[in-house]
């Protein structure tokens, strides 16, 4: 009998959680493997886990995950509609004088981590995927993705999915002040509207094509 996606996905996430490909294996309290619905037409996916992430396991729990959320709601999304995943799945960190500090992820950790999130979207196949900041739009739209200039735009011609978008990072938006603030707090609640439209416009496309 064929495997579910779930127990697929399930088979994927095991081994992602015992991965040691890269040195941020060595830092790391825990993988944190995507998580959500594997049959989610629309697909969250941000750069890496942070210390939250990393205590909890979970991805976007920390400030800019709660800010994630509660935008989500604004737009009647919920975390177990989706499947919300990162471009990494170890936090990447600097130890300075004794406290781990966030850092980018470095270019070879990026390679030895994206066959998990390769295995998460050969899987889900969604129709839309909505790339959270520019590290995950680099990686899934296009090199030196500009997100003050291509932010909001639909690109058609990715791998992964029919429509990917970029939006700003909450923890950017976090890092803004009054009206900055409200303003970017904004473009990020239009760009979910936009991107949860798209996702039910493909799904109805596809479902006319079925009859
Ligand atoms: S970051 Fe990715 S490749 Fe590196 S150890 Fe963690 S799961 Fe493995």
């Amino acid at each position: 009998m064929e495997k579910s996606i779930k127990q697929q996905m399930q088979e994927v996430k095991e081994k992602a959680l015992v991965c040691t490909d890269c040195r941020l294996s060595e830092t790391r309290t825990q993988v944190v493997f995507g998580e959500g619905n594997p049959q989610a037409r629309l697909v969250l996916v941000g750069e890496g886990p942070g210390e939250q992430e990393d205590k909890s396991g979970r991805p976007f729990v920390g400030r800019a995950g709660r800010l994630l959320e509660e935008v989500l709601e604004e737009v009647q999304l919920q975390r177990k509609d989706l499947w919300i995943s990162n471009v990494i799945k170890c936090r990447a960190c600097i130890i300075e004088e004794g406290r781990a500090r966030n850092r980018p992820p470095r270019v070879d950790e990026v390679k030895a981590c994206r066959k998990w999130l390769d295995a998460e979207l050969n899987l889900i196949k969604p129709s839309v995927i909505v790339c959270v900041g520019a590290p995950a739009a680099n990686l899934l739209i296009h090199k030196n993705f500009k997100m003050t200039e291509e932010r909001g735009q639909w690109f058609t011609d990715s791998l992964y999915a029919p429509s990917v978008m970029a939006v700003l990072h909450t923890a950017y938006i976090l890092r803004q002040h009054g009206e900055e603030y409200k303003q970017m707090r904004q473009l990020l609640i239009d760009d979910l509207i936009e991107a949860k439209e798209r996702t039910e416009e493909t799904q109805e496309r596809q479902q006319l094509t079925l009859f």
